[in-house]
């Protein structure tokens, strides 16, 4: 093992000047929660450019990244063809509030993509697709409530913040102030992959429930795949009670596979959120699914749901660019690089003797501190964060830019080397046996 690394303030003296800057004119400092580092007790870095598998910060140190933009990164940071697509694009003018052919051409590409989805609708993040498609099912469905699970994060609406995960566990406070109780009680939050309390809630209320909404591999508390069969059991329940399935893929979307967690597991929900990668980086997301349900969707029908920035041109033609390098070849690598990295912190872990365990879908992958297997909400709970935070500053000290969450999944990219994951695994049985 190599020395101490130094601490943090004394290495990284320009992002701690920008933090003391931003704390006077954001809340903590940061446009979003967690980026604020407070899960894992430290400072943030500020970014000042990425490329590839690699951020450099406001100090200009290099890290390997495993956050990737919280998902969207798939290609790596600044793929140079992505890059190129947007500089033209914006030569032609950022926004036209007005159908464009590129709005058209991403619709296409998403149905090729998603044989689940007939028609859809561009928004500008994953909160708004979530938010709308909820809306949609109670439109269609002339019913209120919804079911998630608990430890599933579908943005930042108020009938999902729930019992959600990711920034949300974190802070050990698993709903929101500001959310009316009235709307609250309209989400029922069930404990993921335990299929006797979804018969159960459905027997109780399945006339009155108008969706279920499931991240199908869970990112938001730490990488957690469905058990065999609970998937197909929400859709089969949906189907018999009148309700709509909805799967959350935002995260999963085109990273699990081109076609989505849906495309790996061989489903058909009633509706799908889309949004990161599809945006290749860019503020676009999307919900869509069956054409009957998505007929009620504004000018069409009596669901309204609009933006002003809704399928931007900018935004559209880097998930155009960013889709269409979607290749075999590219899951076939995360596969293999997933693989290694899998391999690699559960033998650091081993040898570490850490109560620990690895859970990984593809290119999404957690190191819990916990023994472990991790299916639910409750498991993940027990993860020693504070054995975590250690981790993940020591994670850092040597180069490794790791999610600062014990319950966010890290990501693999396209951009990232055999030899990155040799270095990060090295880090790694550094910093456990720290
Ligand atoms: N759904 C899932 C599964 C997510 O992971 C996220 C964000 O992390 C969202 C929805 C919300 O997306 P956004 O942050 O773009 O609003």
């Amino acid at each position: 093992a190599t020395s101490a690394p130094p601490a943090r303030a004394d290495r990284a003296p320009a992002s701690k000047a920008l933090f003391d800057r931003a704390a006077a004119v954001l809340p903590g400092g940061v446009n979003s929660p967690v980026r604020a580092f407070r899960a894992v007790g430290g400072d943030p870095l500020f970014i000042a450019r990425a490329e590839g598998a690699r951020l450099f910060d406001a100090d200009g140190a290099e890290y390997i990244d495993y956050v990737g933009s919280w998902g969207p990164a798939i290609l790596g940071h600044a793929h140079p063809a992505v890059i190129e697509a947007v500089r033209e694009a914006a030569l032609g003018g950022l926004s036209f509030g007005a159908p464009t052919e590129l709005e058209v051409r991403f619709a296409e590409k998403i149905r090729e993509l998603y044989p689940s989805i007939d028609m859809l609708r561009c928004v500008s993040s994953g909160t708004e697709a979530t938010m709308s498609a909820i809306r949609v099912a109670r439109g269609f469905t002339r019913r209120d409530a919804i079911i998630k699970f608990e430890g599933c994060y579908h943005g930042h609406a108020d009938h999902l913040l729930v019992k959600a995960g990711s920034g949300l566990a974190t802070f050990g406070a698993p709903d929101s102030a500001g959310v009316p109780e009235s709307i609250a009680r309209t989400t029922l939050s069930l404990p993921f992959n335990d299929p006797a309390a979804l018969e159960a809630a459905f027997a109780a209320r399945g006339g009155d429930i108008a969706a279920v909404i499931l991240e199908p591999v869970v990112g938001n508390m730490g990488c957690v795949p469905p058990e065999p069969g609970f998937l197909a059991l929400v859709i089969d329940l949906c189907r018999k009670h009148g309700a709509l399935s909805i799967f959350d893929e935002v995260m999963t979307g085109c990273r699990l596979a081109r076609g989505g967690a849906q495309e790996r597991f061989g489903l058909r929900p009633d509706l799908t959120t889309l949004g990161k990668i599809v945006g290749g980086g860019m503020p676009l997301a999307a919900y869509g699914g069956r054409a009957d349900v998505m007929r009620v969707v504004s000018p069409l029908g009596p669901v309204y749901q609009a933006g002003t920035l809704s399928g931007n041109p900018l935004a559209v033609t880097a998930g155009l660019a960013t889709l269409e390098r979607l290749t075999p070849a590219l899951y076939e690598r995360l596969e293999k690089l997933g693989a290694s990295l899998e391999a690699g912190l559960r033998a650091a872990a081993e040898g570490a003797g850490a109560a620990a365990c690895v859970q990984r879908v593809g290119s999404m992958i957690t190191l819990f501190f916990t023994k472990g297997p991790v299916r639910s909400w409750t498991d993940a709970a027990t993860s020693d964060t504070k054995r975590f935070s250690a981790f993940h500053a020591a994670m850092l000290a040597r180069g490794i830019y790791w999610p600062p969450s014990q319950y966010e999944a890290a990501f693999l990219s396209g951009a990232h080397s055999e030899e990155d994951i040799e270095r990060t695994i090295a880090a790694c049985r550094e910093a456990l046996a720290a």
